[in-house]
């Protein structure tokens, strides 16, 4: 991929680093140097975003190790300044397994935690202890605080005008600092570290377990949808709430400066409708063969004609591609728009269509629309030939494919 820097493989799995993890480093620059840390207080920064990127590593490792199990590869994890991506060739389409591979990323972080929260217990006593418990719970005081108060004004104890102001406030955090004011403490690094970083796993957990699909809560949300109401269904609800959900970052976001949120939540709506359309279309097209769709009237055109003949038809006919027979009637090629329109534009009028034709593609009947929708969108085949046992059938092209999506509404 181009735009980002290889790190390492590991399992297997290429890891890389976007360009614009960069500016990461320029933040703990400005945040470490900016709270009076100096060249300290810089390093500890970055040491603490490395260590909190190597978290989001594991975490998507989780998701593509899970994922290799049900025979799922991973292309490659990106690491960007929002967080990671593990790029999963496809999703396992059975439900239990797409709510294993989505939760099993936050799980990583869950252990994570507790991993430090194990060793805070063995290393820390006494004062250093209660400041190593403050210090996590100062992180997610706000968050109590925010769903404490919004649950009182649910309940008509707090009016919504009071709820706004403390919110526009801010709720304040500060029981690790006056433990270690009073029991004259000094914060090494470590002591300060660690509980920082359990905090922000906790926070990735809860982050990633929002159930905005496709987020990892959305997918988990998604596959228990789809155990009652199959695949389809469940994707357009998933992506409902999701995009949902993701308007409430963006306004979040907006209302107390958080640019990422904003980012994020723009990211989490177009990302699923995206998915939300592929589901819908390959549901839809699961329901069409070929011979639904194929055209039996069509123009043959025989190798050895001039090209004035197809500039001729293009001029004054609705087929745009053409197939290309020989003397006994067996097919040789395709003849497609761009390479006819390039004939009429040399003007040179002695070639002929063997000069010009490709060769074409060929299909069953019986081929699915899915199959058939690869070649012409994806692979940009412009007129495939439609064969059974017997011989040739009829032609499929982008234009007639087109058509029939249009007259379905999709
Ligand atoms: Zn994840």
């Amino acid at each position: 991929m181009r735009s980002s820097l290889k790190l390492f493989t590991w399992f297997g799995i290429p890891v890389h680093l976007h360009w614009t993890f960069g500016l990461i480093f320029l933040y703990a620059f400005y945040i470490g140097g900016a709270e009076g840390g100096g060249w300290i207080g810089i390093l500890l920064t970055i040491g603490l975003f490395v260590s909190l990127f190597g978290c989001v590593l594991l975490h998507e490792f989780g998701h593509s190790l899970t994922a290799r199990r049900y025979g799922v590869q991973t292309q490659d994890i990106i690491l960007t300044p929002i967080g990671g991506i593990a790029r999963l060739e496809r999703m396992p389409e059975k439900p239990i397994q797409e709510f294993l591979v989505a939760i099993m990323g936050p799980m990583v972080n869950v252990v994570i935690a507790l991993l430090l929260l194990l060793i805070g217990r063995l290393v820390y006593t006494g004062v250093e202890w209660n400041y190593f418990i403050a210090t996590i719970y100062d992180y997610f005081s706000p968050v109590l605080h925010f769903f404490g108060d919004l649950i009182d004004v649910l309940l008509g104890q707090l009016e919504p005008s009071d709820f706004y102001a403390r919110f526009e406030e801010g709720w304040p955090s500060t029981e690790a600092q006056n433990i270690a004011i009073e029991g004259e403490l000094n914060v090494g690094s470590l002591l300060l570290l660690m509980p920082i970083l359990l905090s922000v796993n906790l926070m990735l957990v809860l982050f990633n377990m929002i159930p905005a699909f496709p987020m990892d809560g959305g997918r988990v949300f998604r596959a228990l949808l789809a155990m009652r109401l199959g695949r389809v269904s469940a994707t357009k609800w998933a992506s409902r709430v999701g995009q949902f959900i993701a308007l409430l970052f963006v306004l979040f976001g907006l209302l107390k400066g958080g640019i990422m949120l904003v980012l994020i939540g723009f990211f989490v709506f177009s990302m699923a409708r995206t998915e939300n359309n592929m589901v819908q279309l390959s549901d839809f097209l699961s329901r069409f063969q070929a011979k639904d769709i194929l055209r039996t009237h069509f123009t043959r055109l025989n190798f050895n004609d001039w090209m004035q003949t197809p500039i001729d038809l293009l001029r004054s006919g609705l087929e745009r591609h053409f197939l290309v027979f020989d003397m006994d009637d067996q097919l040789m090629g395709a003849l497609t728009e761009d390479r006819i329109a390039e004939a009429a534009k040399s003007g040179n009028t002695s070639s002929t269509v063997a000069d010009y034709m490709q060769r074409v593609r060929a299909v069953h009947l019986q081929d699915s629309m899915g199959y058939i929708y690869q070649l012409l969108m994806q692979e940009g085949e412009p007129i495939l030939a439609v064969v059974d046992e017997y011989g040739l059938k009829g032609v499929i092209d982008r234009e007639g494919f087109r058509n029939f999506m249009r007259l379905n509404g999709i």
